[in-house]
């Protein structure tokens, strides 16, 4: 049997030549694209389309989204999934609710190939990247459990964006489409651990985004323990990147700096980081560590206070991540091994 096609994966140009190769006219692939966001859960309740060429749907198409294997929802109100892919695979997702509004955090791969050494998605390596569609359906099914509307992505669930670029930029134009979330490509942050070619190729897309880099340390030797993509992409072609990356878009980066105890959350650290990105224009993102690998402690609030003002004497924005979440386990990847773990028993 020839394989289904997913509707969650195609855009309306794509669903237009659909409904062509069945015998109907282009414009009604935007009526399809119209129902999927517009609460549709099946290809029946597409009643502006023939029974026929209903049918013919069905049979050419799959509607599958993921299914909640298990929800838990914190103190704070943070939601976390643990959905459940077409294949079994199962993946993690966050909705964080703040003034603003309601902020999914979405995995763009099952595992994960980086292998940085803090990171619980590293463990077990990547499993397969995902489709758009898998990551629609992460927003959908969220969107539909929660009776609310999602109005920020940040792409820092399990697994590394850019590994996965081509479905990643396929998913947000979906999301950004007026017909599917009408998610502004401002309302998506990217974060990657440094894949700088694919940092260049991003760039080309000019998109508004927010790309936020993970860095963790400014020294080479260092980064390069707990990151081993920093061999391949050493911290000064990562700063040289990123500055053409800003010279092309004209979008502030955010960096992301978790802090270990001991480890990276000296004043040195703060003042090496500066040097480094000199030639950026850029926001500090500071993340108490959390404590999902054996070695890895917070740092002493003491020491979080004093990293944050070498930043502010600097006249550089820096800013602690309030830690939603944390009686739930939510960092990426605590869940899945959670779920994965149970079924082995
Ligand atoms: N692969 C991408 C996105 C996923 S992780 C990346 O590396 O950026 C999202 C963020 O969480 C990254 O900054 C990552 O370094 C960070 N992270 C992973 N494990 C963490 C942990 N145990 N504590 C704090 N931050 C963590």
């Amino acid at each position: 049997m020839a394989k289904l096609l997913d509707v969650y994966s195609m855009t309306i140009e794509e669903l237009s030549q659909l409904a062509q190769s069945l015998g109907e006219k282009a414009y009604r692939g935007k009526q399809i694209f119209k129902w999927l966001y517009g609460g549709a859960t099946t290809f029946c309740d597409m009643t502006d389309l023939s029974k026929k060429f209903r049918e013919a749907l069905a049979s050419a198409c799959t509607m599958h989204l993921p299914t909640i294997e298990r929800k838990q929802v914190a103190k704070d109100g943070t939601v976390k999934y643990a959905f459940r892919l077409a294949d079994g695979e199962v993946i993690e997702s966050v909705v964080m609710s703040y003034r603003h509004g309601n902020t999914i955090c979405v995995s763009t791969q099952a595992g994960c190939n980086m292998g940085c050494s803090f990171c619980a998605s590293a463990v077990g390596g990547k499993t397969r990247d995902l489709t758009a569609g898998e990551m629609i359906g992460q927003i959908m099914v969220a969107e539909r459990d929660l009776s609310c509307r999602i109005g920020n992505v940040v792409l820092m669930g399990m697994g590394e964006p850019l590994d996965n670029l081509e479905q990643v930029l396929k998913f947000m134009a979906i999301s950004n489409d007026e017909n599917g979330f009408c998610i502004g490509y401002r309302h998506f942050t990217l974060s990657t651990c440094g894949l700088c070619d694919k940092m260049n190729m991003l760039a080309e897309h000019k998109l508004p985004i927010t790309l936020s880099v993970s860095v963790h340390s400014p020294f080479d030797e260092e980064r390069s323990e707990m990151m081993p993509v920093n061999k391949k992409f050493p911290l000064a072609t990562l700063a040289k990147t990123l500055e053409h990356y800003q010279a092309v878009t004209g979008r502030r980066i955010s960096l992301e700096y978790a802090l270990i105890r001991d480890k990276n959350d000296s004043p040195a650290h703060a003042k090496a980081l500066m040097k480094l990105f000199g030639g950026l224009s850029y926001h500090v993102n500071v993340i108490p560590v959390n404590e999902a690998r054996e070695g890895f402690l917070k740092s002493h609030q003491a020491n979080i206070h004093r990293f944050l003002e070498c930043f502010e004497k600097a006249g550089i924005p820096a800013t602690t991540r309030r830690e939603l979440g944390a009686d739930i386990s939510a960092a990426c990847g605590q869940l899945r091994h959670q779920v994965q773990k149970e079924k082995e028993l």
